[in-house]
């Protein structure tokens, strides 16, 4: 059986497979096109639409169209539609199933197991969430690829064997990641990554609805324009529009109409990069982090720069890289190259499943899983050696006092597995003390970071987990407790409390469920109720 790669995107979603010769190739959707939009219109009770129609119907009825679900992923949302509940996963679901259905129909083959991409920067919850949606479409989620892995297998199954370095500067619709990694034939491994889970090609068409919104209150100062949902609606998918064409023309122009009242708006390319110039500086900013970051790890040359993401296209992308950091970037099938490297992942994964460690020198499962798969014995050898490592995607640590004795309880982080670090991850105990006198428990909670950049602030972390370290009598304060972080190469945290004086301990595994079983139960019957309709 086939397995497919799907990259589920902020704004736009793609599923691709690689067939009998060898190619990564895209399945298309209902409408024959590549890439389908990430929107869905639940337009009945029993009647769901994904894609282009969905985002078409945001004009008409904005409050039944959910779009950019992706940002939600991973926090507990609740949305109802016709008395049906629905969450960030559901939705994703129902995308994913609309993907899958498509797929099938065009190429005859069942769509069941599958991997999903997901952003480098996502974190445990959102990575759990992802398999979730996964699970309540139906599908079965063989593993999860981060993005720039998937764009990476898809770059080196074009470019060929050897060792290189790439840069993977990826600017999608809602996201933005830079990602170092070096390719060696069995091997892709991430040195680092960073990025803003809050900006993307999105933030670029805002600048441009405001734009057009002020020229046309300008022309029309009584107007009532500014008050409308729908004509904003209608301004966003203009400015979309005109942002692509200006990667191409000079100028565009656009009739903005409200109520009778009109004004035409001319846009040169020159004024849309200066309304932008600061979005493209934080993309800038990120990316000599991320430079600054690979350096750390002795990683000075790229042999390649690849764009990927959407808009990337825009040429003020490679412009500001080349005067900025001397970079000779390449677009590299920006709509495209994350989901064929998710189909190269997939096959990958397909092998792995069948060939479970030791198995991979038994001749006879060889060639066997090679009559499966439709594949030569030596290239599932390839595959099923193939490693790929990535790094911890963001930071994790413990709540810890911050105040001294005496002054109010301040509490921050003190981030003990840091972002970056290779995967698997085991760390050296980490020594703390306790604060009370005759404590007889003590509580750990392990939190993550939110936000790109480690802070210790409370605000700028979630609380994933927290244990109770107890069954000893009254300590004295400052009693030492050492903590211990590991993490697999799946992300799947562990960590190990031990009080040092009695050698009581804690074992905490964290797996953010999101989700339980009956939920995601429960929402599987939802969504497959559904009438799909491209
Ligand atoms: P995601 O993976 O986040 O869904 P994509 O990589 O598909 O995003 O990129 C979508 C973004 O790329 C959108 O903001 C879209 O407007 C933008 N985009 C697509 N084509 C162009 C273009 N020719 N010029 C500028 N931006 C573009
Ligand atoms: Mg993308």
């Amino acid at each position: 059986m086939t397995t497919f790669g799907i990259d589920l995107g902020t704004t736009y979603s793609c599923i691709a497979y690689v067939d009998d010769s060898g190619r990564a190739v895209i399945a298309k959707n209902a409408v024959g096109e590549d890439t389908t939009p990430s929107v869905v219109y639940f337009e009945t009770a029993d009647n769901v639409v994904v894609g282009p129609e969905a985002k078409r119907s945001a004009l008409l009825d904005p409050d039944r169209v959910v779009s950019l679900v992706k940002r939600s992923m991973g926090q507990r949302l609740d949305l109802d539609f016709d008395g049906a509940r629905h969450t960030p996963e559901s939705v994703s679901a129902i995308i994913l199933r609309e993907l899958a259905r498509a797929a099938a129909e065009q190429t005859r083959l069942e769509v069941r197991d599958v991997v999903i991409t997901v952003p480098a920067h996502f974190g445990v919850a959102e990575r759990e969430a992802t398999r979730n949606a996964g699970k309540i479409a139906g599908l079965n989620v063989l593993n999860l690829v981060p993005e720039p892995v998937a764009a990476a297998l898809h770059y080196e199954a074009i470019t060929g064997a050897g060792n290189r370095t790439i840069f993977v500067y990826d600017l999608g619709g809602g996201t933005f990641d830079t990602t170092v990694l070096r390719i060696d034939g069995t091997e892709i491994s991430v040195v680092c990554t960073d990025g803003d889970h809050r900006l993307g090609g999105a933030d670029w068409d805002a600048r441009i609805v405001d734009h057009l919104l002020s020229e046309f209150m300008d022309a029309n100062p009584e107007s009532a324009a500014d008050g409308s949902e729908d004509f904003l609606q209608g301004l966003a998918i203009a400015a979309e529009e005109m942002k692509k064409g200006l990667s191409s023309a000079r100028s565009r122009r656009h009739h903005v109409r409200f109520d009778g009242e009109a004004a035409r708006v001319e846009l040169s390319r020159e004024e849309f990069e200066e309304l932008t110039a600061d979005l493209l500086e934080r993309t800038f900013e990120i990316t000599r982090r991320t430079v600054g970051l690979a350096a750390e790890r002795g990683v000075t040359v790229f042999d390649d720069v690849l764009l990927v993401g959407g808009a990337g296209r825009m040429p003020a992308v490679a412009a500001g890289l080349r005067e900025q950091f001397g970079f000779e970037a390449k677009l590299h099938d920006p709509d495209l190259a994350v989901a064929k490297g998710a189909a190269r992942f997939a096959l990958i994964e397909s092998v792995k499943v069948r060939l479970p460690g030791e198995d991979a020198s038994d001749n006879a499962v060889v060639s066997q899983v090679a009559d499966q798969l439709g594949l030569d014995e030596a290239e599932v050898r390839m595959l099923a050696r193939k490693r790929i490592t990535t790094v911890v995607p963001r930071a994790f640590g413990v709540k810890v006092l911050k105040s001294g004795p005496g002054e109010a309880e301040i509490h921050q982080i003190a981030h003990v597995l840091q972002a970056n670090t290779p995967l698997p991850a085991h760390l050296v105990p980490h020594r703390f003390r306790t604060v009370y006198p005759d404590q007889t428990a003590i509580l750990v909670e392990i939190w993550e970071q939110a936000g790109a950049v480690a802070s210790a602030e409370l605000p700028d972390n979630t609380k994933i987990a927290e244990g109770l370290v107890s069954g000893f009598p009254p300590l004295p304060e400052h009693s030492p407790l050492n903590v211990t972080f590991s993490m697999d190469e799946l992300g799947t945290l562990r960590v190990h409390a031990v009080e040092l004086t009695t050698g009581k301990d804690l074992r905490l595994e964290v797996r953010i469920e999101g989700l339980s079983a009956a939920e995601v139960g429960l929402a599987r019957d939802t969504v497959a109720r559904y009438d799909l309709r491209e």
